[in-house]
């Protein structure tokens, strides 16, 4: 068990407010996400809830308890960090084995402990190997077995696939998820990269500037951002964002006359704005198209092609860059004038206060 709150958490280093009141509720067997751009607090974040960092103001408890004041050992939760700080002169099974050593714990125990987690890990063959003769995926292995043996009630991750090549970061992404099903307990885990985010977590948490922007499911954040912070962060290539003023209202939706270009329409039945409203109008590259109609133009800038597909950037002279994102390998070159259509049902609108105007429904299948 280990469900983790925060209640109005601060954390203010001198002459510094790094961390501006978070609430937080995380529950027992939860894998979170802490993403935002460097500087925001993730760390911080991390660090007071494992007890190395003091927690300024506010309230932290672990399964109903108040932990601030808890020392970090006592918490039962285990940090896991980017560096992996493995015993060099001692083997893989020392090196897992080492805390319950420490603990006194009886060696036959400690024995039997390694060997599961270490078949767990797919580390079995490699116990007498000394870290020299690891791969870095296996040192990392190692570094979170050396966690799990502790039995703790929780994990901390605190980037810690950043040294890994890109295959075997989606290798370990697929094995923490596992992991965490498998273990039953809650993890936390701290990354400035938001397809990790996507892709590990139950529920993303983005920071910035020392507050929580949002709060949700990958899906949730993707198709309902909560503000232009979120819009921003959270896609790859990032949503276009294109200033504009709403000028009608039907029952389905709402016109947006852009700043830069044409008429868009955004569908969705409970847009929260009235005519006159001035707003910023977000499309994502994959819900933009190509066609010989629409109100947006511009001109290819260039073309990439990923194989799966293609980004396409149009230039808008005197006006943003957009970019489209498209599966159709024969489409346009650069130099091309092309025109931009959005999918009405994908679009998002935010205020002028930069909160969204508009809750989209999905579904998962
Ligand atoms: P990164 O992705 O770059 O690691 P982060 O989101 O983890 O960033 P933190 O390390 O949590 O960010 O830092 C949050 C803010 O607090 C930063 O602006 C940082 O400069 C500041 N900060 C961190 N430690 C201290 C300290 N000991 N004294 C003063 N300011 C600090």
């Amino acid at each position: 068990m280990a469900k983790l709150v925060l209640e109005k958490v601060e954390k203010r280093y001198a002459g510094f407010h790094a961390i501006k009141g978070v609430d937080l509720a995380i529950d027992d067997r939860e894998f979170i996400v802490f993403v935002g751009p460097s500087g925001c607090g993730k760390t911080t974040m991390l660090r007071m809830i494992a007890g190395l960092e003091e927690i300024t103001g506010g309230d932290f408890s672990i399964d109903g308890v108040r932990a601030n004041d808890i020392p970090p050992d006592k918490r039962g939760l285990a940090m896991v960090f980017q560096t992996y700080a493995l015993y060099p002169h001692m083997t893989v099974a020392e090196n897992m084995g080492f805390a319950l050593k420490m603990a006194k714990v009886p060696k036959r125990e400690i024995k039997q402990k390694v060997a599961g987690v270490a078949q767990m890990l797919q580390l079995d063959l490699v116990l007498d190997r000394r870290p020299k003769e690891l791969s870095g995926g296996q040192r990392q292995r190692v570094a979170i077995g050396r966690a799990i043996v502790r039995n703790p009630r929780g994990f901390l991750f605190d980037e810690p696939l950043s040294n890994l090549d890109a295959v075997l970061r989606v290798q370990m992404r697929t094995e923490l998820v596992r992991l965490n099903k498998q273990l039953e307990t809650t993890m936390i885990y701290v990354t400035h990269d938001q397809i990790e985010a996507m892709t590990m977590a139950d529920r993303i948490v983005v920071l910035n500037g020392g507050i929580v922007e949002q709060v949700g499911s990958p899906l949730e954040l993707y198709n309902n951002p909560a503000n232009l912070f979120v819009a921003g962060f959270i896609g790859s290539p990032k949503m276009n964002l294109l200033e504009g003023e709403i000028t009608a209202r039907d029952g389905n939706g709402v016109v947006v006359k852009l700043d830069d270009a044409g008429l868009v329409r955004v569908e969705g039945a409970n847009v929260d704005a009235a005519v006159g409203t001035k707003v910023t109008f977000g499309t994502r590259p994959e819900h933009t198209l190509l066609g010989s109609e629409g109100s947006i133009s511009g001109t290819v800038d260039f073309v990439e092609h990923l194989g799966n597909e293609t980004l396409v950037y149009v230039t808008r002279p005197g006006k943003k860059q957009m970019i489209v994102r498209t599966d159709d390998l024969s489409v346009v070159r650069t130099g091309d004038p092309v025109r931009m259509i959005p999918q009405a049902g994908r679009a998002v609108l935010f205020g002028p206060d930069g909160k969204a105007l508009l809750r989209r429904k999905f579904h998962l299948h």
